[in-house]
């Protein structure tokens, strides 16, 4: 008997499937696949949070698919064992799959495949699923391509799933029966698509109201952030279902903005929409260099900062010891829960590469750790852009005074993340080195022994890493690669700000 595979990757959901959709299409049985690929486990940017979270939604994937009819099968190792069992069982006509921007291995994953399905003569489908265009010329024409896609027609969810007779499902194991562990996180996401569109549909009709004042601190951005990204990462929800959803919501806003449901929805649905944007303008950067988390965009650039890695630095960055409260505080609240604010994110990679001038591929690999919506394309194009080793954007070199003071003025969010300072009051909670030692037995706060001393004068070791950035952008090596980088990466949008992205 002939049958056809859909193999999932990071497509964990049954709506708006375009490989569904086409297997179906196609009428043949159909084999559900999910293969965990053991070689991502001993991967330094993977940490247990990612795959346990992607087990919880495969497991929500495998009852859609069991109650429409279907069949899934699991595999823990290699995707070529999986293929050939099936092969050898049933006859494989098809291999359908959506296309997944990654790095460097999984284009040999996926290559393996593609010979693989060369020899035993099975054809191998891959389609698009999101903003990401493969094999793109140019970047001129980007926008014109993304904006089609994600405003192309949504796949329906399928109402029947054929599949062989004689062919049971796998269960979806535990991270125990894999003999896998993570890290318990605080105020985990429900998984599985349902659980997604929850989400983006609370986002859009309660808690986006106020997303584009809210969005930039870690307190009110908690709630008033989309929080989508964990389902994104890995694909219980499509940029395209997004992109729908927040357009129909954008014309009921349209019609009578200052309805009690609709009043602060128009601008913070349009930051909404050009977020969506970077996501697929990020993910487009590592489409084309898929070795973004090793080797930086401008190597000249990063081969002249010439950064090293301090360990008493970077673990103090690391751990949240670094005597700056607010960054401390961000630290361990994205630790404990897996998640941060856009802007908090941009400061923990800042102040690694700008204050402490450790190299970006350390402590990026950190924080992919710790997110738990670890996606590459974004990560890897974002933890360059902060660092400044792509020539082409500003120089980002966060102060955490301002963001302190900013975003958590009366040191709320630091008490509750760095109880060491507790009872120190409003007037030295952003900059504790400042109180006598009489304050700090006051207040249980001794420096250097209850709370670090701040680790580095942070004022003038930023401004130090500021003037050694622009003085290697300026290089005429770096200035030449920018263009090449520009022509290839850089954003067409016409920009009126500092920057381009
Ligand atoms: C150093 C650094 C690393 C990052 N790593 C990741 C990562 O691994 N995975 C990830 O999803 N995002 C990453 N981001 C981008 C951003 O911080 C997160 O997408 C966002 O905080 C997720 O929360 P949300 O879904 O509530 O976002 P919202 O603000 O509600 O935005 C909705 C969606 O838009 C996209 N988006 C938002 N901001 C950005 C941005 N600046 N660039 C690209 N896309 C964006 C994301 O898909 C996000 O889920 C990183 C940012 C920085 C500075």
């Amino acid at each position: 008997m002939s049958v056809n595979v859909i193999w999932f990757k990071r497509d964990l959901r049954l709506s708006d499937n375009a490989s569904v959709n086409d297997a179906i299409s196609r009428g043949l049985p159909i084999i559900c696949l999910f293969n965990l690929d053991a070689q991502r486990i001993g991967r330094i940017d993977v940490s247990g949070i990612h795959i346990e979270w992607e087990l919880d939604c495969l497991r929500s994937l495998a009852r859609d698919i069991q109650e429409l009819g279907g069949v899934i099968k699991f595999n823990f190792g290699n995707i070529i064992e999986p293929l050939e069992e099936i092969h050898q069982k049933y006859t494989i006509d098809s291999i359908i799959a959506n296309e997944e921007t990654g790095l460097q291995w999984s284009w040999h994953r996926d290559k393996l495949v593609a010979d693989w399905c060369d020899f035993n003569q099975v054809n191998f489908i891959e389609h698009p699923s999101n903003g990401v265009v493969r094999k793109l010329r140019t970047r001129d024409d980007w926008k014109k391509h993304r904006d089609k896609r994600v405003s192309a027609e949504l796949f329906p969810k399928p109402s029947k799933l054929l599949s062989p007779n004689d062919c049971q499902s796998d269960e979806i194991p535990t991270m125990d029966q894999l003999g896998l562990d993570a890290r318990v996180l605080e105020n985990r996401p429900k998984p599985g698509e349902v659980a997604a569109l929850a989400t983006l549909n609370s986002f859009l009709n309660e808690r986006g109201r106020n997303y584009r004042k809210g969005m930039s601190s870690p307190i009110t951005g908690e709630v008033m952030c989309s929080r989508i990204s964990p389902y994104l990462s890995v694909g219980c929800l499509t940029i395209k279902q997004v992109f729908h959803h927040t357009v129909s919501r954008q014309r009921q806003v349209k019609v009578d903005p200052r309805t009690a449901d609709n009043r602060g929805f128009t601008s913070s649905l349009t930051s909404f929409q050009s977020r969506l944007a970077w996501h697929c303008h990020f993910m487009q950067r590592l489409e084309a260099e898929a070795t973004m988390d090793e080797i930086a965009i401008n190597p000249e650039l990063d081969e002249l900062l010439n950064r090293q890695l301090d360990q008493r630095k970077f673990i103090a960055w690391r751990d949240g010891k670094t005597g700056w409260p607010f960054f401390d505080a961000c630290m361990r609240y994205l630790t404990a829960t897996g998640w941060i604010n856009f802007r908090m994110r941009a400061m923990l990679q800042s102040v690694a590469s700008n204050t402490l001038w450790l190299p970006w591929q350390a402590t990026g690999t950190h924080l992919a750790n710790l997110f738990m919506d670890y996606e590459p394309g974004i990560h890897w194009s974002q933890v360059q852009m902060q660092s400044g080793v792509t020539g082409i954007n500003s120089v980002r070199a966060y102060s955490v005074g301002k963001q302190s003071t900013d975003h958590d003025p009366d040191g709320e969010f630091i008490r509750k993340w760095v109880p060491e300072l507790s009872n120190v009051p409003k007037e030295h909670i952003h900059e504790p080195w400042l109180m006598s030692q009489v304050e700090q037995e006051e207040y249980d706060c001794r420096l250097g022994i209850d709370y670090p001393e701040p680790i580095v004068d942070e004022k003038s070791a930023r401004k130090s890493g500021i003037s050694m950035s622009y003085k290697a952008k300026g290089d005429p090596a770096v200035k030449r690669r920018a263009k090449i980088v520009f022509d290839i990466h850089g954003s067409r949008s016409r920009q009126s700000g500092r920057s381009r992205n």
